[in-house]
């Protein structure tokens, strides 16, 4: 099977290794930063033209920033889907506006090109390691004929539906991690105010019920002041813009999630906008004037 994967950034550069690692060697790679290019063929894939991608591969993957990306890769009069062949199938792994998805696919059926929205949570560890979720929409027999394909990336692979579902259920996740980082920044913040080490408190209470995976990855960044990212604010800014959006069409209420979105934004115009999301205790430091855990 030929592969090509468009989008070579901190996610899809070791995604397209453990593609490499699992055996899917026939890789064409595109990405518009050299560097990132050269990387991944040193690893084994081939450099290629978007055009060449479109027309020489079975699946096309996309792992780009947002639907604008995605939609001016490959729709369009010189779009990657204009030149791929009737049968080939796209895969789209980028975090976007599930009804980008849709919009998407209903292109792409046009030229009975069949297409996966099948974004991923985990962050660059899970990345590198090809420990991912994906959580997938699209019908059940593609699904069923690339899930292989994807568990060389990932150790969990679900079909949360049709097209669309997949970035539905990112957004779900973002809300999550995003109110989950906010909660970890705010007690931490509460505990040094109150004279408690943070770094005991995430000692004595990330085994018991409010732990979880966000504050085990991100409670050590807030106590060293490590903001590299990761997951940058300014992609979480695109993520939840995309959750308020869809929720405002569907009418579900997400009160936590404008708050927290608004320290984001903050945050971003204070310049933070390519540090890591546990950034967020950044907020809480300029307001009290503390370090946290430092
Ligand atoms: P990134 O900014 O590191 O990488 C994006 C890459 O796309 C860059 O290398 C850029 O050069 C390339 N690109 C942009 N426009 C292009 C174009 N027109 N043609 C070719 N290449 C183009 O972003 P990332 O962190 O790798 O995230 C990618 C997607 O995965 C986003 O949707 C993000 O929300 C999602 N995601 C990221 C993480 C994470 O922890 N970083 C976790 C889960 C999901």
């Amino acid at each position: 099977m030929k592969i090509g994967l468009i989008g070579l950034g901190i996610m899809g550069k070791p995604m397209a290794k453990n593609m490499l690692k699992g055996g899917y060697t026939d890789l064409l790679v595109s990405d518009l930063n050299k560097a990132a290019v050269d990387e991944v063929v040193a690893a084994g894939a081939k450099a290629a033209s978007n055009r060449e991608i479109g027309e020489t591969c079975d699946v096309v993957l996309t792992m780009l920033p947002n639907s604008p990306h995605v939609k001016s890769v490959m729709l369009g009069e010189t779009g990657v889907a204009s030149y791929m062949k009737p049968g080939a199938v796209f895969i789209d792994m980028s975090s976007i506006n599930p009804v980008a998805s849709k919009e998407i696919a209903a292109e792409l059926a046009k030229k009975n090109i069949e297409m996966l929205d099948a974004p991923v949570s985990g962050g660059e560890p899970k990345a590198i390691d090809g420990t991912l979720s994906f959580m997938v929409g699209g019908k059940q027999e593609v699904f069923d004929q690339f899930k292989p394909l994807l568990e060389t990336m990932g150790a969990s692979i679900v079909r949360c539906g049709e097209v669309g579902a997949g970035n539905t259920t990112k957004l779900a996740n973002q809300i999550v991690v995003a109110c989950n980082i906010q909660a970890v920044a705010e007690a931490f913040t509460l505990a040094q105010k109150a004279g408690v080490d943070p770094q005991l408190v995430f000692e004595a209470i990330k085994g018991g019920l409010a732990g979880s995976t966000v504050m085990n990855a991100k409670g050590p960044m807030m106590i060293e002041g490590n903001t590299k990212p990761g997951f940058k604010i300014d992609l979480h800014i695109k993520d939840l813009n995309n959750a308020l959006d869809c929720a405002h069409a569907v009418g579900a209420p997400v009160p936590m999630t404008a708050a927290v979105q608004e320290i984001l934004q903050w945050l971003h115009n204070e310049g933070c906008g390519q540090c890591d999301h546990s950034a967020i205790a950044k907020y809480y430091e300029k307001l009290t004037g503390i370090e946290i855990g430092r």
